[in-house]
């Protein structure tokens, strides 16, 4: 611990559902993290695991005092989770890891050290090698970074996930934020701070099933293009703008073949015509129901997670849950 109380280091690994895997990264973490030679902490948030995560996390705490555990009162989400993790780690520096053993913790002296001797804010993890993973997710996300990096204007590291390091600064800076569903990937490289990064091999995921599955995968794409580009928006306005020039040339074509008197025909042309218009209606109205629905929820100021315990505040109220 330094001069504060604050350890020097955090590591922040959201967890749902990880009793298959949890043995296998704490085998690994430690060692890391004990050789390195610095104060740390490891906020463990559970992401209102149902399986055994938090028992396991309760029996692994008993031999490892520098493993805090936070518990979410129900499932909230990976950056939902993520974000509880960030708010409430203490560190000079957090790094943000998956509980899959997809980001191999042996990273993680790398880019102290590249933080601490360059005077970095961000280390970002850059895959080297997504070969691992399915083409379905590789293509799938190549496809995303392409059209966020288009959109947002802002420069996104192709194939940085959420490993990271932050500094303390940077951390602060995202606390400011008052986003309600923040998409890290997209906000920290947009807070401008000086960055590097360190490469690796994305893995196997070590033991159980993915969490992110397909809806959630479109549900991350939608928050990422909606918080950081109205361009959707723009597009039902040139929709809107093409069905009118459209509809100008329609008008002549009625007034002409009215004139001609050939005004009998034409059932396939009306029809296309209305189809068309509905669809694009329809396709603009969803579009602004999106951010509508985003706007709603904003307003409502809801907090994205709800904190059951965390270990850090063990004097508090509240005792340590019962664990399934
Ligand atoms: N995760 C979470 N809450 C969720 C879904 C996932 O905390 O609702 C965690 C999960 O335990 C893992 C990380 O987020 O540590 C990434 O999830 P996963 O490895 O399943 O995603 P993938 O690597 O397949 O994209
Ligand atoms: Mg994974």
């Amino acid at each position: 611990m330094n001069n504060h109380g604050a350890p020097v280091l955090s590591v922040v690994i959201p967890m749902y559902n990880e009793a298959d895997v949890l043995p296998l990264l704490v085998n690994r973490l430690r060692p890391v993290l004990d050789g390195i030679g610095v104060s740390y902490e490891v906020v463990a948030v559970d992401d209102g695991s149902t399986d055994a995560t938090a028992a396991q996390l309760f029996g692994l705490r008993r031999a490892w005092p520098q493993l805090r555990i936070i518990r979410l009162r129900r499932n909230s989400g990976h950056q939902a989770a993520l974000t509880a993790g960030l708010h409430r780690a203490f560190g000079q520096y957090v790094v943000s890891l998956d509980a899959d053993l997809q980001d191999p913790p042996e990273k993680i002296p790398e880019m102290l050290t590249l933080a601490r001797t360059q005077n970095l804010d961000i280390v970002y993890g850059v895959r080297s090698d997504r070969s691992s993973d399915t083409v379905g997710k590789r293509s799938t996300a190549n496809l995303y970074y392409r059209i966020m990096g288009r959109l947002s204007g802002v420069t996104v590291r192709q194939n940085a996930g959420d490993f990271r390091l932050l500094s303390r600064a940077t951390v602060d800076a995202l606390k400011q934020l008052p986003e309600r569903q923040p998409v890290y990937r997209l906000l920290v490289p947009w807070l401008g701070f000086p960055s590097g990064e360190v490469t690796y091999v994305r893995e196997r995921r070590a033991a159980g099933r993915t969490k992110y599955p397909l809806r959630k995968m479109i549900a991350l794409a939608a928050d990422s293009v909606t918080n950081f580009s109205a361009a959707p928006l723009r597009l039902a306005t040139w929709l809107g703008l093409l069905a009118f020039f459209f509809c100008l040339c329609m008008i002549i074509y009625v007034i002409v073949s009215y004139a001609l008197d050939a005004t009998v025909r034409g059932w396939a042309s009306l029809l296309a015509t209305v189809l068309f218009l509905g669809g694009a209606q329809l396709l603009c109205l969803g579009l602004v129901g999106e951010y509508l629905g985003r706007l709603y929820s904003a307003v409502q100021g809801r907090p994205a997670y709800f904190i059951a315990y965390d270990s850090a505040e063990e004097t508090s109220r509240q005792p340590a849950p019962a664990v399934p």
